[in-house]
């Protein structure tokens, strides 16, 4: 490539970023580090009206969690900035200028109430969707029906205006997209676009163009979404006399619904009991709250991996790779153009491969918060062993707690059903002989209990499946969960002795009644 690679990502800060809107980060950081080029992040909030606080502040940390920090932007750096869209007003009043000048845009002075009027009109000689356009404009309060006189008083009057762009009649505009190849418009199916609103804030089409260009932005990688105002995009190039360095665009697939049935919404998150944030959102209200991937326990790697792999794959049958091997291997060329299925359960794989993978240590770490909120606060050395045991059975973080509570705090409930079945009167005896035996032991590790405990029962007749079940449940509640002689040894003597005692005690009254 021998054009300097330079992407940008660009979210409106109107809420908390969907999980699309990672991927479209995700893809645009992959292909900068692949081509040694530049991720910059740009803040698109020029709409007022919609801009949420705290909107930006979760961008920068989502970024930051996955490890997809920009190169430029606000707070970042970078020789290209404002980067946030809000400060670089003048430069877009001045950019407007330009463009009516060279008389690629007008004033429209038509009042809401005008345009309403209008609307109702062409809906009554059966024509619903009334667009400004070559056709209408030339009916319309604008520079270019009114005298130059009458434009200037009104200005000078102060009345309200917008600019919009003069859309060529009769032509088309054709583009290569590098996902969905040759997209052609015609120009009578575009509308004359407003560039500037009426507060003087520029538009999205306006802002983002001129930032582009300016910001030297090599490639525009975005949602499929922003496919339909491309058009018009390649227009404003055009108009502003920028047709020689268009961006390359790309336009990513949709992420659909776990069900494959249309786009995923944010809605989808409650309603399929999966994540469609990041991070948590708490905003002002009520309904305005929504869990994130890292709440739900997963690990950043195993987004960034499962996130890649969302309408992109490297045409191998290899599905694991770190942020640092997606960097080597992505490519736009094998971006899909059909969209990708949101398949929770495949998340959850790549997180359970991503737990197996991660330091015991770490994993330590990351739970602690977790048990704290349970006004739990293990040793360390204990903590990590625990996780060691525990992390083959665990897809999510959390899966830690809902596994092995009861490594943390005494056993809250027992599976009576199964002791039932297997205690008897006899086996008290026993039981009190092995914790005797038990007692008795000089070192605690897993083999030296596995073949003190095996020969107990064969010395004493018994069978393994009298045992080893009671034990365990003794020790956990219940007989699912780590290797029982595994889980001893992380207990130690005074534990385990502890457990097994007030278990037999409980397993005596239940058995008797
Ligand atoms: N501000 C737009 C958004 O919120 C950016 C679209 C684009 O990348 O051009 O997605």
């Amino acid at each position: 490539m021998s054009q300097k690679v330079r992407v940008r990502f660009a979210p409106s800060p109107t809420g908390p970023l969907h999980i699309g809107g990672v991927r479209t980060a995700l893809y645009n950081f992959l292909f900068a580090k692949k081509h040694n080029g530049v991720f910059c992040l740009r803040i698109e909030d020029t709409d007022q009206a919609r801009y949420v606080e705290g909107a930006e502040d979760y961008i920068k940390e989502t970024l930051a969690w996955l490890g997809l920090e920009p190169d430029e932007g606000p707070g970042y750096g970078g020789e290209f900035g404002p980067y946030r869209q809000s400060e670089r007003k003048e430069i877009y009043q001045k950019y407007a200028g330009e463009l009516l000048k060279r008389g690629k845009a007008y004033y429209a002075f038509d009042t809401q109430e005008e345009l309403d009027a209008r609307r109702k009109m062409e809906a009554e000689r059966g024509n619903h969707t009334f667009k400004y356009d070559a056709y209408s404009r030339k009916e319309m309060k604008n520079s270019l029906t009114l005298s130059d006189e009458e434009v200037g008083k009104r200005i000078a009057a102060g009345e309200p205006y917008v600019i919009r762009l003069l859309v060529p009649e009769n032509d088309t505009v054709t583009f290569e997209d590098l996902v969905r190849g040759q997209v052609t418009f015609e120009t009578s199916e575009l509308d004359d676009k407003v560039l500037i609103k009426a507060d003087g804030m520029p538009t999205y089409h306006m802002a983002n163009i001129i930032d582009d260009h300016l910001m030297e932005i090599s490639h525009v990688i975005r949602g499929e979404e922003w496919l339909p105002s491309t058009g018009h995009h390649v227009l404003l190039y055009k108009a502003f006399g920028w047709a020689d360095s268009i961006p390359h665009f790309a336009h990513l697939p949709l992420i659909l619904k776990p069900n494959g049935k249309g786009k995923l919404s944010k809605r989808d998150g409650a309603k399929f009991g999966i994540p469609v944030f990041p991070l948590e959102w708490n905003g002002n209200n009520e309904l305005d709250h929504f869990p994130g991937f890292r709440e739900y326990g997963f690990l950043p790697e195993a987004v960034i991996n499962f996130l890649a792999f969302l309408g992109w794959n490297p045409g191998t049958d290899e599905e694991l790779f770190t942020l640092e091997q997606l960097c080597e291997v992505f490519s736009l060329d094998k971006i899909h153009k059909g969209g990708a299925r949101f398949d929770f359960e495949k998340a959850r794989w790549y997180n359970h491969q991503y737990i197996q993978q991660t330091d015991d240590g770490e994993l330590a770490s990351l739970i602690r918060p977790m048990l704290k909120a349970h006004g739990l606060n293990p040793s360390r050395d204990f903590l990590v062993k625990v996780c060691g045991l525990l992390k083959e059975r665990c897809h999510l973080l959390s899966d830690f707690w809902e596994n092995g509570a009861w490594f943390f705090e005494e056993v809250k409930e027992y599976d009576l059903e199964n002791v039932k079945k297997r205690w008897n009167t006899e086996l008290k005896g026993h039981f009190d002989k092995l914790i005797a035996e038990l007692d008795s032991m000089q070192s605690f590790d897993a083999p030296g209990l596995e073949s003190k405990v095996k020969a107990f029962i064969n010395e004493n007749g018994l069978k393994m499946g009298q045992v080893l079940p009671l034990l365990r449940i003794a020790l956990a509640g219940t007989m699912k969960g780590p290797g029982v002689f595994e889980t001893m040894e992380v207990f130690g003597k005074s534990e385990t002795l502890a457990r097994i005692k007030k278990a037999v005690a409980l397993f005596g009254g239940i058995t008797d009644q």
